[in-house]
């Protein structure tokens, strides 16, 4: 494999090790807010960040931002491991910005003490009022110069539970007339009276991020703390905090930003995804037409197709909209070369092949995967009646058609050549069968002159007596716009594909009696399928996961 070049954080990093940063002081860290399952944007995000771990033999920490009692769980921190095992990364130690909330307490102090931080007793609304705007600079507030000693004890009353919610925050004491909006004395703390997955009741006063993440950077000693571009304007804060408890023996964490992942035809906000999963939109968080990692998977996404996107999409300090089937050619790609081929009709039509005996039946040799020399081959049940797909077969065939129609001949895959003599229609005019006729010598691979006969088209079928129903769901996109959370007037959920779901009944070969969750296939001429996690031992489900790009041809 040929070397890519490198992208801009590793030049960063490169230019470090030159300038004699000691490559054995190289920390990286991931760090998802419980909140929420993970989805394709974390993905570019995780793929950097053990990315730069692996390339640099350097350890990458799995950080819990969990600093919001109100939004976090443990089912979220428990999905969040799962899918990033699943992706095929290792994290280095698994750490929890709660962990850090007594030593961020006592930093807090210190800066009380040291006369950068206040305790403010005024509304959100009068706070934020007097931040000002933009262009006009903010003004101090009446509790700005409290004297130490009382903030040091409102402080500790906050801590101990002492006033409602909303009634006191803890300020950093900057400067009300930044340029920077938020260096205008951000909110270090709050009161909240919430019950937190790791630390319960301890709590009644929660950090806010940009004093925790670089504190939380600093504890272990992140070295290259890698965000998105959002946080550009945070940096000079994120470096404010630090440099209130940086001590030059340690490694000071520096923050780099890139460009978050966009994809189109979906949102990815955590927020608006558990939107679609409470208002039930979708099945949960797994659900197969969701973004996130476990929807993915669940639809047959393979974790080498993802990281395998992320590497084509590479990191840059430009935001741009990737446009979804660059996903799915990632997907394909993978499926081409590893899912097995079995043939499966999911609207069928039956076919009586007149000239074969009734009491027939052939084990035919159908090739696993042309695309994989060891896959091998399985036996393939053939009998007098099939069923054909609906749409391969018209009366009467328009020019092009290269499938069944009347009077014309195809070769069945792996099979017979056949062709069609008559049909059968209910009072509807529907037609409810075809009776065709088989050449007899033409059997696929037997070396006859009839098998290697040219005919138009190549279709696929399944002996009816032998077949197998499962239950197979069709997906459709999610939202009907290319970019659903970007109207002024109209809402995300404005956009919903009322379609997106269709369930029909499949007839499958019976070799895909033994599939089970986790096996993925091409069914031929339809697309890949994934065993989905409702199956039990009476009914297989299946997911369609991608279309192909071409039928095959032969
Ligand atoms: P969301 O807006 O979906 O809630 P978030 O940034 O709040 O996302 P976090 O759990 O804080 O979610 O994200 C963990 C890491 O993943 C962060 O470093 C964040 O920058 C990164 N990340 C989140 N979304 C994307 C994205 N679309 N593309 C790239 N990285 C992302
Ligand atoms: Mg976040
Ligand atoms: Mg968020």
């Amino acid at each position: 494999t040929e070397e890519k070049s490198l992208h801009f954080i590793e030049q960063i990093i490169e230019e470090n090790l030159s300038n004699g940063f000691s490559s054995d002081k190289l920390r990286f860290r991931f760090p998802p807010e419980p909140n929420g399952y993970l989805h394709i944007g974390h993905a570019k995000s995780i793929c950097l960040q053990f990315g730069l771990g692996l390339r640099y033999n350097a350890p990458v920490n799995l950080r819990f931002d969990d600093t919001n009692p109100a939004k976090e769980e443990q089912e979220y921190v428990d999905a969040i491991k799962e899918d990033l095992q699943w992706l095929g990364f290792h994290w280095d130690e698994e750490r929890y910005a709660s962990d850090y909330f007594q030593q961020l307490y006592d930093w807090a102090v210190l800066m009380i003490k040291k006369g950068v931080a206040y305790v403010d007793s005024q509304s959100s609304e009068a706070i934020a009022i007097q931040k000002g705007t933009p262009t006009q600079a903010g003004v101090d507030g009446p509790f700005r110069n409290r004297s130490i000693a009382e903030n040091l004890a409102l402080f500790e009353g906050m801590k101990n539970g002492d006033f409602p919610e909303g009634t006191h925050v803890l300020r950093a004491k900057i400067d009300m007339s930044s340029k920077n909006m938020l260096l205008r004395d951000p909110l270090m703390y709050r009161i909240l009276h919430r019950h937190h997955h790791r630390t319960a009741n301890d709590w009644k006063i929660y950090p806010m991020y940009d004093f925790a993440h670089g504190e939380s950077d600093y504890i272990e000693q992140i070295s290259h703390s890698i965000c998105t571009l959002e946080f550009v304007m945070h940096k000079e804060l994120y470096n404010w905090f630090l440099d209130q408890i940086y001590d030059s023996n340690k490694v000071r964490p520096h923050q780099y930003e890139f460009a978050r992942l966009n994809l189109n035809y979906t949102v990815m906000s955590k927020r608006k995804l558990l939107q679609l999963v409470q208002d039930k939109i979708v099945t949960g968080w797994d659900d197969p037409r969701m973004p996130t990692i476990s929807g993915l998977r669940r639809r047959g996404y393979t974790a080498h197709s993802i990281r395998k996107f992320c590497d084509i999409i590479g990191v840059a300090k430009r935001e741009n909209v990737i446009d979804y089937s660059l996903l799915e050619f990632c997907l394909r790609e993978d499926l081409n070369k590893n899912a097995p081929r079995v043939m499966a009709v999911l609207d069928p039509i039956k076919v009586v092949i007149t000239n074969y005996p009734e009491d027939k039946e052939e084990f035919l040799d159908a090739e696993n995967n042309p695309e994989d020399s060891t896959a091998g081959f399985r036996k393939l049940p053939f009998s007098r009646e099939l069923y054909l797909e609906r749409e391969d077969f018209l009366e009467q065939a328009p020019a092009k058609f290269f499938r069944l129609s009347l009077g014309n001949e195809v070769r069945l895959k792996n099979a017979y050549i056949i062709k069609a003599e008559s049909i059968s229609k209910d009072s509807q005019g529907n037609i409810t069968e075809i009776q065709v006729s088989y050449d007899t010598d033409s059997l696929s691979g037997s070396g006859s002159e009839a098998s290697k006969r040219k005919v138009a088209g190549t279709l696929h079928w399944v002996s009816i007596k032998h077949a197998i129903k499962a239950e197979v769901r069709l997906y459709d996109r999610l939202f009907t716009d290319e970019a659903p959370d970007t109207h002024k007037e109209k809402n995300f959920l404005d956009f919903i594909n009322q379609n997106s779901l269709q369930t029909v009944v499949g007839y499958l070969e019976p070799s895909l009696n033994t599939a089970q969750l986790g096996d993925q296939f091409q069914f031929q001429r339809l697309g890949y399928f994934a065993i989905d996690k409702d199956s039990n031992s009476s009914e297989l489900v299946f997911n369609k996961t991608v279309g192909l790009k071409d039928a095959w041809e032969e």
